[in-house]
């Protein structure tokens, strides 16, 4: 194992401490990311505790492969989450993966409470507390842009926004301007310990433990990203070319999921995009995909012709949730609302959800205009969700306030369950593909649509039907792959490249001997872990309620049956935990 990856550094907020620890064993049996996070995770964290117990920890980790071949790019965070009030995971890409690694360290965890705001300044060794008053209120990326140094080290920022400060519980966090820990509210956990940002530099170097080996297969591994079409779809048109793709098959969620299939699909289409509004196209360190497109919009910030341009990253799912399922129909109006939700810092997706569902709490009376302060929310109305955005990151009115606190707690003031699209809390994903895509998200470790992929096992369904057996059988060994390339930590858009033979043969030139049955063992032990967790503090996918408009709205697959997914999911959870005592 390359020497400095076993290093956790701890920094203790209460104290203003930091201090290192060698933890090889962990990654010996864990490979390191997914795996080490939830290690280290359950050790400190107190179950059945407030999120936002100082006491319970923020962990940063990264695997054996990052910062050496093409698309290992993430880094997980792992934290208790205020969304769902139990184990929440997050994940990001951008330079911070391999800072960490160049600063020496395999992982970062984060302890107590800070009584005032600060930036946490990592270089190296050096751990540095600094007073961050002067960042307070302001925006990601104009924290970003004060605290870049465009050093000739590796340097990467994480900061969060106003809805982190005001511990909205969705919050974001964004990651070296274009990259998001985006799911689960890991803004409000930095916001409850008060770290505004975190700036990590450094200055080492990651060796392979085997050069030559690693130099072949390198070279085996790019060429497979940049010569076939494993990846071209992310390179060309992005996750947004989702948006053609599953209207047409009647999977893309439409005003609250009312409708499968949205009439101006092809004037908001990756396609149209890219043609009128692309700018650029950004990349993490070692990837020659550049996934992240990146459109130019000019804000009018004053009357008289007076313009600020803003650059804007979209993707498939802001563009879902913040558009198609709020009935906007123009793609500038789109970015201009993404751009917003980025400003506060929140994630994107789970605001969209409420933004649709407090729409159609208005326009059927369950809220009115006492409630919104005299907003008039409308399907397509750009104008009046900017403004609702804007008073939920400020708490302006009570309605804004529960708001912020999540779909759940929205409901459970004013009503209108059947149509709240959350699961578990979280915000339901932009896929209406059929059973294995409620199924997936459903019992996901971390309720993401990326844990198992049940959108992508739908559509494969659609080409070759699959019994129900086949169906939990590929979303239980989703879920255990996916947990080892997130232990590395792999781009999920490289999952392609990365088969099981070239994952042993990569771990193989860094000193890691593993066998597939053997990184299946782990995956699953990964999952199971998880999963005690967080039954322990009362989680049953069987005690769900899963929104009724999931079972009316015709999917990809026709109309879902609630009998059929509930037997699914007593099929699931006899084939998943037949050999585990949970
Ligand atoms: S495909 Fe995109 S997210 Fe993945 S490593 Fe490349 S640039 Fe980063």
């Amino acid at each position: 194992m390359e020497e400095y990856l076993s290093r956790i550094l701890y920094i203790d907020l209460s104290s203003k401490r930091s201090w290192v620890e060698d933890r090889s064993e962990l990654f010996e049996d864990r490979i390191g990311g997914l795996g080490v996070a939830v290690k280290l995770y359950s050790e400190i964290c107190k179950l059945n505790s407030d999120p936002f117990d100082p006491e319970n920890p923020l962990v940063f980790t990264v695997g054996p492969l990052n910062g050496l071949y093409p698309c290992i790019s993430k880094t997980v965070a792992v934290f208790k989450s205020p969304v769902t009030g139990t184990y929440g995971e997050s994940h990001a890409g951008g330079r911070l993966s391999m800072a960490i690694r160049m600063a020496g360290y395999g992982a970062i965890v984060i302890l107590g409470y800070s009584d005032k705001l600060l930036l946490i300044d990592i270089e190296d060794s050096k751990v540095c507390f600094r007073e961050a008053k002067s960042l307070q209120g302001l925006s990601s990326l104009e924290v970003e842009e004060r605290l870049r140094t465009h050093t000739r080290v590796m340097e990467s920022i994480v900061s969060i926004g106003l809805a982190g400060e005001r511990l909205c519980f969705y919050a974001s966090a964004n990651v070296d301007r274009y990259n998001y820990f985006g799911r689960l509210g890991l803004g409000a956990i930095l916001g409850s310990k008060n770290i505004k940002a975190l700036r990590i530099r450094g200055s080492g170097s990651i060796k392979p433990k085997d050069a030559e080996s690693y130099k072949k297969l390198f070279e085996k591994i790019y060429r497979r990203i940049v010569e076939t079409d494993a990846m071209a779809k992310y390179h060309y048109t992005g996750t947004p070319a989702n948006i053609m793709v599953l209207n047409e098959i009647g999977a893309l969620p439409t005003r609250n999921f009312r409708e499968s299939r949205f009439e101006h699909a092809e004037d908001i289409s990756g396609e149209r995009v890219g043609e009128f509004l692309l700018e650029r196209k950004v990349s993490c360190p070692l990837c020659p995909i550049g996934c992240m497109h990146i459109a130019k919009l000019r804000l009018e910030f004053a009357k008289g012709y007076e313009y600020e341009p803003i650059d804007i990253y979209y993707n498939y799912e802001s563009m879902y949730a913040l558009g198609t399922n709020l009935g906007l129909k123009k793609p500038e109006d789109i970015l201009k609302l993404i751009y917003t939700a980025n400003f506060y810092g929140f994630d994107t997706m789970l605001l969209g959800n409420i933004l649709a569902w407090m729409t159609e709490a208005y326009e059927s009376g369950l809220i009115s205009d006492s409630d919104t302060n005299g907003l008039k929310l409308s399907w397509g109305d750009i104008d009046s969700y900017i403004e609702a955005v804007r008073r939920i990151a400020y708490g302006e009115g009570s309605l804004y306030v529960y708001a912020a606190q999540g779909l759940k707690q929205l409901v459970d003031i004013y009503g209108g369950r059947d149509y709240a699209m959350q699961i578990a809390g979280n915000g339901i994903p932009g896929y209406h593909t059929g059973y294995a895509s409620i199924l997936g998200f459903l019992v996901a470790s971390r309720h993401s649509h990326n844990s198992n992929a049940g959108y992508d096992i739908d559509q494969q369904a659609l080409k070759r039907k699959l019994n129900d057996e086949e169906l939990i059988d590929r979303i239980i060994e989703e879920e255990d792959w996916r947990n080892i390339l997130v232990s590395l930590v792999a781009c999920m858009f490289a999952r392609r490249i990365y088969s099981p033979d070239v994952v042993v043969d990569a771990l193989r030139t860094v000193g890691f001997e593993y066998n597939l049955d053997d990184l299946m063992d782990v995956g699953r032990d990964v999952y199971i872990e998880i999963y005690r967790i967080k039954s322990i503090e009362g989680f049953d996918p069987r005690k769900i309620y899963i929104p009724k408009r999931l079972f009316e709205t015709p999917s990809a697959s026709g109309i879902l049956s609630e009998e059929r997914f509930r037997k699914l999911l007593d099929m699931y959870m006899e084939r998943r935990f037949k050999s585990s005592s949970i």
